[in-house]
């Protein structure tokens, strides 16, 4: 989904119920949970969708509003009608010749936002992540950072109303654990949920700002990832930063013993629509 493409025509108004941090103060990174709530019970909002927010500029290129999407989180089915919350993690940039620190436009402007504000929000946008009807279906979720966000609501979907017994293996985390989004509510849904594994991914040098190291989590249970991978129903989620989708890929043709045979089996998955991402 390229954000030039959006159709932002239809915008309407949310209300920004509670602005949240979901990181402690001492973390590197600072991600917050908005809550807002639209006054239209009948607009559905599910995991796997995104809604969009334009800041109205004029911005230092020139543009007259600056669009960015940001996945649902927590759905209406938890929370209530017209209720949904976005998880949306403070970005800043480095430029290369000055060395200055930049705030991004819309991140920043949302983590800024006080509890009452109105916001025209558009959306939401793109497919939802389907969960199969049989609930015996194998499953491998992927959900590094800010990527948990629709997966946190699609767990709870899985074991608190679909009763689900197939197969669920997910990987989570974030650089350090204590920017691990949900990690609370992850190991209670685990807890539970007889047939879910969880691997927590953090960075084999955090003081360093290394991103995750998801290949070494994919190494470690490699035989387990491949086998379920090879299950004949396997349903792929993944949601995250665009490096999540290459280390996975690049993890993936080890434990397949080449490039070309994950690619041939990624393209079954995939040709089944049994492979779902969002990588930003
Ligand atoms: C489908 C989808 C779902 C998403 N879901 C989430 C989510 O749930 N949570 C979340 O936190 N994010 C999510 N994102 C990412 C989000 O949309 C934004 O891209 C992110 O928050 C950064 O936007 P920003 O406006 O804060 O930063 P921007 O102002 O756009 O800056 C972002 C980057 O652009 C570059 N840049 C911008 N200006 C300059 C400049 N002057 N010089 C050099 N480089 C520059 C920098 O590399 C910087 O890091 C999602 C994206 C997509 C496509």
């Amino acid at each position: 989904m390229r954000v030039e493409d959006l159709d932002l025509g239809t915008r309407w108004p949310a209300k920004l119920v509670a602005n949240t941090p979901l990181t402690p103060p001492e973390a590197r990174e600072e991600v917050r949970e908005l809550l807002f709530e639209v006054d239209d019970p009948e607009r559905d909002f599910r995991a796997g969708q995104s809604v969009a927010v334009a800041v109205a500029g004029p911005h230092e290129f020139g543009q007259q509003q600056h669009v960015r999407l940001y996945t649902i989180a927590r759905t209406p089915a938890e929370l209530g009608p017209g209720r949904f919350t976005l998880c949306v993690r403070r970005c800043t940039f480095l430029d290369p010749y000055s060395g200055e620190r930049f705030p991004g436009i819309a991140s920043n402007y949302l983590c800024n936002l006080e509890e009452g504000s109105e916001l025209p929000l558009a959306g939401p946008m793109g497919l939802p992540f389907l969960i199969p009807n049989d609930p015996n279906t194998p499953l491998l979720i992927i959900g590094l950072g800010t990527g948990i966000a629709p997966f946190r609501a699609m767990l709870r979907e899985l074991y608190e109303e679909r009763g689900w017994r197939g197969e669920v293996m997910l990987f989570h985390g974030a650089r350090t654990g204590l920017e691990t989004l949900y990690s609370g509510d992850v190991a209670e849904i685990a807890e539970r949920a007889a047939g879910l594994s969880t691997v927590s991914v953090v960075s084999p040098r955090p003081a360093w700002g290394d991103p995750e190291d998801l290949s070494a989590a994919i190494r470690e249970h490699r035989d387990e990832v491949w086998q379920l991978l090879n299950e004949p129903e396997i349903h792929v989620y993944m949601a995250g930063l665009t490096w999540v989708g290459e280390q996975f890929d690049a993890a993936l043709a080890e434990a397949a013993g080449g490039s070309e045979a994950w690619d041939a089996r990624k393209e079954e998955i995939k040709a089944a629509g049994r492979w779902m991402s969002l990588l930003y």
